[in-house]
């Protein structure tokens, strides 16, 4: 009887293909028929977006059609389960077309994106809106308690509930289309921001053309500028641009103080230069909406709509948490500016430090203190070392191990695909590393999913698709990429990433892929203690050429250098998110000035002149989009839980402990479908974190 319904439901499909003949050589239109089910780069064009998104976007209207007109009274299946697992091709476009417009964009990709975010925002809308869906979803959550459901569906229910409360679905009609009309401003104004950054960023270049010019800088340095100046039409010169990598080594060894000056003006000015790239005016459109948006759902500011449903709870919260980290570390970055001041007044420099001299002079510095520099540590860190380091301590805490799979279709060459192999020996995830910049990827380094782990509607798990980006040196002649400390720490911090989304186990898409924005760093940022420990430096640690582990002493050097520049680390990276909280809890108008706004903020705060906050406003990359807006803080936040977690580790004598190690996957990578925030670090580590490990850890005590 099975059998013949299926034949049945077949035959209906081939009969819907023959209408419609385009729609089978679309490969978003059916599941992906791949090993593991991954997408299907190589038969994926660039026409394909546009038609999926939209007949996804009708299939996923059908399937809200189908619970509202359901006659049967709402059940937490017919309900709450159906509403959890509609727009099943939503979610197989969404995350390609977002995951290759991250990584690999290109004028048309990103001409698609100014057409689909609309449809996708006035799509949900639709949703969010829908009183006869709302009033079956308040129906279940109103009765809740009286219906016998496990810890795990009680949640679902109250998160889908609040994402309507908190969406506006209770407002009276003329709000809720004053509503409609602020959200799809919102995401209009937030891509146009980025998109001035990303031209901002791709508009300077500093082109060399004498070897004068060059003084200081490491040959290597030199030829991935020479490098990069056959790339852009400047054969024969150097050239350097705004990407970390370019910009960072520059101003750390160039002895030309008005070159360093020059670009990292350019660096700090983006999105600041009054041309038709200029962000500020924009930047107070986008506070506004969202303020706007904040009253009319009952909260103070955009700070307390959104802190209020992370770990911290309230943004006075999250100040309170900065206070007791800012003045150690202000300390500990003005005795940081008094000892480069004063390696410039024993070379008689006669000038003061200023905030373009920083890294240069703090490269000194740790030369001198720390007799090391980046390249002697370099070629112990290739990529393919951070990569083995990453899946040994994977192996050695979970038992994961790891198998290239060449013949998984990639989006671009580049990209290398594996297989993840649970203990049992059992498919975990697929997993691709995407490691060098190129035009059209964006800046900085992510971890993605291009399908989440979840179960189909039998139980059968299906596993996630996961991929780390990153825009790390290239290898640069016959030798390997060599990475930096910072870089091969990234590494390991998107690594963390990717192992949450291994774990991640819930039966329901709402509460399995959602984490608070402040709990979500600590799997990344908890490996980073890792991947300084000796015990793991001695097994990944291999210079490139004599395959030889790193000696001890450059380990000790190592660490005691994990201490240094931390005043400015910290410094810089507070006042960023001050400057953030600041935006999304005061009010401003049109005419607010933007500059004045930022220097009021630090000047409350006694920033030194010396240091500029980690991100200005017209290029705070991260706050323009809702995923770190009134959150960039949330990096120490969760810096607190990983110094805690892993002195939990180092403290039981074994850096490998098994049964911590198998509470950490449990509670903190595979459980927020169960639990949440405190609960579930505190189900992990048996007490609330503390916060002496991060202060002794980030060197401000
Ligand atoms: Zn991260």
């Amino acid at each position: 009887m099975k059998k013949f319904f299926l034949v049945l439901l077949s035959l209906g499909f081939m009969l819907t293909a023959c209408q419609q003949e385009q729609k089978p050589e679309n490969p978003f239109f059916t599941e992906f028929n791949t090993p593991y089910g991954v997408p299907p780069f190589d038969q994926i064009d660039d026409e394909h977006y546009l038609p999926a998104f939209e007949e996804a976007i009708t299939q996923r209207e059908a399937d809200i059609d189908a619970i509202v007109a359901n006659t049967e009274p709402p059940t937490f299946e017919n309900t709450i389960v159906a509403y959890d697992r509609s727009g099943e091709m939503l979610s197989r476009v969404s995350p390609v077309f977002g995951g290759v417009r991250g990584a690999n964009t290109n004028p048309r990709l990103q001409e698609i994106a100014r057409e689909v975010t609309p449809m996708l925002s006035a799509h949900s809308n639709k949703i969010r809106f829908n009183q006869e869906l709302f009033a079956r979803i308040k129906a279940i959550y109103d009765q809740r308690k009286s219906l016998d459901l496990n810890n795990e569906q009680m949640r679902v229910v109250e998160k889908i509930y609040n994402d309507f409360a908190r969406n506006g679905a209770a407002l009276p009609e003329a709000k809720r289309e004053e509503l409609k009309a602020l959200n799809e401003k919102m995401s209009m104004t937030s891509l146009q921001l980025s998109e001035n950054l990303l031209a901002e960023n791709n508009g300077f270049k500093l082109v060399l053309e004498n070897e004068a010019d060059l003084a200081g800088l490491p040959e290597a340095v030199i030829s991935a500028a020479a490098d990069e100046a056959a790339k852009s039409g400047h054969e024969g010169k150097w050239v350097f641009t705004l990407a970390k990598p370019s910009w960072i080594p520059f101003l750390q060894f160039s002895e030309r103080r008005d070159l360093r000056e020059k670009i990292y003006t350019a660096y700090i000015n983006r999105g600041d230069n009054n041309n038709e790239h200029d962000n500020k005016a924009l930047f107070l459109e986008l506070m506004q909406l969202r303020r706007q948006m904040s009253e009319m759902l009952g909260y103070e500011n955009y700070a307390e709509y959104f802190i209020s449903e992370q770990m911290a709870e309230n943004p006075q919260n999250v100040y309170d948490f900065f206070d007791q980290i800012w003045e150690p570390a202000l300390d500990v970055a003005k005795a940081e500016r008094q000892q480069m001041q004063d390696i410039i007044d024993r070379e008689k420099g006669g000038f003061d430090l200023e905030m373009s001299d920083w890294w240069y002079y703090a490269e000194k510095l740790r030369a001198e203190k720390y007799n090391m520099d980046e390249d002697e540590i370099k070629p112990y860190f290739s990529l393919e070392n951070a990569r083995n380091g990453s899946f040994t301590l994977a192996n050695k805490l979970f038992g994961l191990t790891f198998e290239e799979r060449p013949e998984i279709p990639v989006y671009h060459e580049e990209v290398e695909a594996f297989e993840v192999f649970d203990k049992d020996g059992s498919h975990l995830a697929i997993l691709y590393i995407d490691a060098h910049p190129r035009p059209g990827k964006r800046g900085g380094a992510w971890c993605g999913t291009y399908r989440s782990g979840s179960y189909d509607a039998d139980g059968n798990k299906i596993a996630p698709v996961v991929t780390m980006v990153m825009n790390f040196t290239r290898p640069v002649g016959d030798k390997p990429a060599l990475l930096s400390w910072d870089e091969n720490t990234t590494y390991f911090h998107e690594f963390g990433h990717a192992l949450h989304n291994f774990f991640a186990d819930g039966h329901y898409n709402r509460t399995s892929r959602s984490v608070p924005r402040d709990f979500v760093e600590l799997p990344s940022q908890i490996l980073e203690n890792w991947a300084s420990e000796p015990a793991l430096l001695k097994e990944y640690a291999l210079h490139y050429e004599t395959g030889k582990p790193i000696p001890d002493e450059l380990i000790e050097k190592l660490n005691n250098a994990g201490n240094f520049n931390q005043g400015f680390a910290n410094v810089e990276y507070i006042a960023a998110s001050i400057l953030d909280l600041d935006w999304h809890t005061t009010p401003v108008d049109a005419d607010t000035d933007v500059n004045a706004f930022e220097k009021a903020s630090m000047d409350r705060l006694g920033l030194i002149d010396e240091i500029v906050p980690r991100y200005r406003t017209p290029n705070f990359g991260h706050i323009f989009g809702s995923g770190y807006a009134a959150g960039y803080y949330v990096y120490r936040w969760a810096g607190v839980l990983d110094a805690d977690a892993f002195y939990a580790f180092k403290n039981s004598g074994d850096l490998f402990n098994q049964e911590l190690a198998d509470k950490f996957r449990k509670y903190v990578l595979a459980g927020n479908a169960h639990w949440e925030g405190m609960e579930a670090y505190v189900n992990f580590r048996g007490q609330e974190p503390d916060i002496e490990p991060f202060l002794i850890q980030s060197g401000l005590k």
